[in-house]
């Protein structure tokens, strides 16, 4: 049997958790028992792939399994921008090929329309709205970055809207930011309700089971899948839990855990509100991938992300939060000094799977093992999405999108210790330190 190394603790403050709807926690699983379907991590992607799996053998029971309890992981940990476009960090335009462009649009659309589609039958109350993006420039530099991504934007054929340092405070409140670029398809959401309101909605022949952390695996014909207080038989293992994946044997030295940092401040009194101006929801993400996020949520409150840490052991860092939260209250006062008596009610840490190349894995690890890992910092849509895929692609379908995901040369491998994490963090460190005004 194979020890899994490491598991999900998250840490206890994340707002987004304590603001959405109290649900009832499905039990652990207790005892022996066995399965067709198995998937491991209720987020997007396990979810997403329970669910269809589930519409594919109505006949079937299909297990969900999850370490914590659903919402309370990295899935309700974001920042709640479910993207439309395509977000290549890796290219200067943020689009890149053209025709890789293309398609992970009809990706990430197809990922909104089921969430959408989802929220709008099961009435799930997470406050998802069709409200675009800003993305944001302080500095000349992040100025340029917003001329690049218009001229990916005209190579793709869509739609935004430049927006002077002028009229940003008609927008967004803040004249912190020079120029803005607008573009309408992304829809922002309360990820930690919407993630609830998915778990509380799946098909009947979905069994969930939350609190029950996977500690071993023996693959063979059957996957036998350990746990505190017994173990579930799988004919058929799906792995949707992104970096946690390598601690189950596959992907190793890929996929590379970084924590990503978040503070949700108190409500805003109506004075506040009117002090601060603008809009009254809103979300801005940076022209720098190590700038800040900024949100204005449905309750008035403001969100504010950014710094990283990698932290290979995959547990959060308390000394992080500790010295993350002024760096976040330092970039709230620069752009909310009509806001001085403003407090963070919440701060917290969320990990990610990113990967050098910036490809996921989606496919099959090993015979009656599948898998779609590896997120990218992306996942709400593209979690959805693959998670949906897989479950199709397993079913026996094909198609242009699945095709596209199984093409993928997915993550590549990354140096070995001490290498990584002196590359890792120095990478981190240096683009902290040149995001300057932008964080
Ligand atoms: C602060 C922050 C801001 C972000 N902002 C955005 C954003 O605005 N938009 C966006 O699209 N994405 C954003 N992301 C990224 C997004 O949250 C992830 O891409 C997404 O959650 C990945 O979904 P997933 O289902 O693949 O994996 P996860 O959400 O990580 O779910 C995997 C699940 O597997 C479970 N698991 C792991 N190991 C085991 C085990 N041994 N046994 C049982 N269960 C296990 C975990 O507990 C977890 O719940 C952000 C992330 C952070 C941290």
């Amino acid at each position: 049997m194979l020890k899994v190394a490491a598991l999900p603790a998250d840490d206890k403050n994340c707002g987004w958790y304590h603001t959405s709807p109290k649900r009832q926690v499905k039990a652990k699983h207790v005892g022996n028992s066995h399965a067709r379907w198995v998937i491991i991590g209720a987020g997007y992607t396990g979810l997403a792939a329970a669910r269809q799996l589930a519409v594919r053998y109505p006949d079937d029971e299909v297990v969900l399994v999850e370490a914590q309890e659903v919402g309370f992981g990295t899935a309700g940990r974001n920042a709640g921008f479910a993207i439309d476009l395509p977000h290549d960090i890796g290219a200067e335009d943020y689009i890149g090929d053209i025709e890789i462009a293309k398609t992970t649009l009809k990706l990430n659309l197809l990922g909104q329309s089921i969430l959408h589609s989802l929220v709008q039958e099961h009435g799930i109350d997470c406050h998802m709205r069709a409200s675009g993006k800003y993305q944001a420039a302080v500095e000349t530099r992040g100025i340029a970055v917003l001329e690049a991504y218009q001229r990916g934007l005209d190579k793709l054929g869509q739609p935004y809207e430049v927006i002077s340092g002028q009229d940003l405070p008609n927008h967004i409140g803040t004249s912190f930011y020079k120029r803005g670029l607008f573009t309408p398809g992304t829809m922002l959401l309360q990820p930690s309700a919407l993630v609830k309101g998915l778990a509380d909605s799946l098909p009947s022949n979905v069994t969930l089971y939350e609190n029950t952390p996977i500690i071993e695996v023996e693959y063979g014909e059957k996957v036998i899948l350990k746990h505190e207080s017994g173990q579930i038989t799988a004919d058929k293992l799906i792995l949707a839990n992104n970096a946690f994946g390598q601690r189950f044997g596959f992907l190793k030295h890929t996929m590379l855990p970084v924590f990503l940092y978040a503070s949700l401040s108190r409500p805003l009194t109506e004075q506040e509100q009117a002090d601060l101006g603008g809009k009254s929801f809103w979300g801005v993400i940076p022209s720098d991938p190590f700038g800040s996020t900024v949100r204005r949520t449905h309750d008035n409150r403001i969100l504010m992300r950014n710094s990283f840490s990698f932290n290979p052991n995959q547990q959060p860092k308390q000394h992080c939060l500790d010295k993350f939260v002024h760096r976040h209250k330092k970039s709230f006062e620069r752009r909310f000094p009509m806001l001085p008596k403003v407090d963070f009610e919440y701060t917290w840490s969320g990990s990610l799977a990113l990967s050098q190349n910036h490809k996921g894995f989606f496919g099959q690890l090993a015979p009656n093992v599948y898998g779609a890992l590896c997120c990218n910092g992306l996942g709400i849509t593209r979690g959805t999405v693959t998670g949906t895929l897989l479950a199709d692609w397993i079913s026996g379908e094909r198609n242009e999108l699945i095709d596209f995901l199984l093409s993928s040369s997915g993550p590549n491998r990354v140096p070995p210790e001490p290498f990584l994490s002196i590359g890792v963090n120095a990478t981190l460190w240096w683009g902290q330190m040149k995001a300057g005004l932008e964080s």
